[in-house]
């Protein structure tokens, strides 16, 4: 389906992060809502190639049920409009001016429906979404990576992007769906022009990727790092490290210190007016993500068989307890709030 920005009408935004803005918009002829990622930056024509590829791999990538779908990016460029679409990639392409990535709209991100469940409702994330959460991830690391394999076959020179693990990028929909959003290559666009971004900031990162002794090559097992912080944090309702202010700090704690520890039991007060306790297999699973040494630390098949993930999921029960909250936030936490 070949559209440019001009059949697009924006509806406002829904979410804003490090680079840019994302807004609902609706494709005038068809009356299909989409999330569009609004990228301001210039790349330069050395790198278009490189980027081209990795756009490629995204998409093959995200052919994955855990990955949001992508419908295709416009290049806004001074000259004019030009329309990409990702099944007939042009490779003299010319990338200058804005991006507009185009995807599938999703109900809430992770961090909004948790603040409010925690905050608002003074209420608890049911396993049975850190559950899903945890299914969800596993599967998609295993596709994504079997991908890439697959493709670094075929041809070198395909970097190997971190997929972002962390409550904001996690999206959620009404029947409980969770999908990845943010994908390595907005931070490449805008990493070409502006590359002053410090990596020790990001609070998800695992030690091994913000220690410079410990420089390696791409691991899937640093993601799965990510994966354990972010279900600890859903699961008692706060980030696991106290509040950084430097980045030694944060490589003092992350880095030099112990790895956190998710607790089976938490006694009233700590977490809230009544005392926790979570099932074995979600304190196991954590605990298990978190393991501080990375050549210990699990890849996706060993997390695909964990009880935690491999135990069934009731599709019913799940959907329920979603709704349940959805049903409770308002709109303005989600992308319902802009009506057609
Ligand atoms: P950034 O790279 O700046 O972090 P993201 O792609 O993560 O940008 O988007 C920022 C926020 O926008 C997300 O946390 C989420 O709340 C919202 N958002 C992004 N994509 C979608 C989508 N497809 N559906 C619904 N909300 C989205
Ligand atoms: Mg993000």
């Amino acid at each position: 389906y070949e559209f440019t920005a001009e059949d697009l009408v924006d509806l406002g935004e829904i979410g804003r992060g490090a680079f840019g803005t994302v807004n609902k918009m609706v494709h005038r002829q068809s009356n299909y809502a989409m999330a569009v990622k609004r990228i301001r930056s210039t790349v330069d024509e050395r790198e278009q190639k490189n980027l081209m590829r990795e756009l490629e791999v995204i998409v093959k990538s995200s052919d994955c049920p855990s990955i949001v779908k992508f419908y295709g990016a416009i290049f806004k460029e001074v000259r004019g409009l030009y329309n990409i679409h990702f099944s007939s990639f042009n490779d003299e392409f010319l990338l200058k001016g804005d991006c507009w990535i185009c995807m599938e709209l999703m109900h809430t991100s992770l961090d909004k429906f948790y603040r409010f469940v925690y905050e608002e409702l003074k209420e608890r994330i049911p396993e049975i979404l850190l559950q899903q959460i945890a299914k969800s991830v596993s599967w998609m690391f295993w596709n994504y990576y079997e991908t890439i394999i697959a493709l670094q076959y075929l041809r070198d020179r395909i970097s190997m992007i971190h997929r972002d693990v962390k409550p904001s990028n996690i999206l959620l929909d009404r029947r409980g769906d969770i999908k990845l959003c943010d994908f390595g290559i907005c931070g490449k666009l805008v990493n070409s022009i502006a590359k002053t971004r410090d990596a020790g900031c990001e609070p998800y990162m695992a030690p091994e990727r913000i220690d410079p002794r410990q420089l390696r090559e791409y691991d899937v097992r640093s993601d799965v790092w990510s994966l354990g912080i972010t279900v600890m944090e859903l699961a008692t309702g706060k980030f696991p490290y106290p509040k950084w202010n430097t980045v030694f700090e944060q490589v003092a704690q992350v880095v030099d210190g112990c790895s956190p520890r998710l607790k089976p039991e938490y006694p009233a007060g700590e977490m809230g007016p009544d005392p926790v306790t979570f099932s074995t297999e979600l304190v196991d699973f954590v605990n298990f993500c978190l393991t501080k040494n990375v050549s210990c630390r699990p890849r996706y098949p060993e997390l695909l068989c964990h009880a935690f993930v491999a135990r069934s999921i009731d599709a019913e029960e799940l959907t329920r307890v979603v709704c349940g909250v959805l049903d409770r936030m308002p709109e303005t936490l989600t992308t319902n709030c802009y009506k057609i």
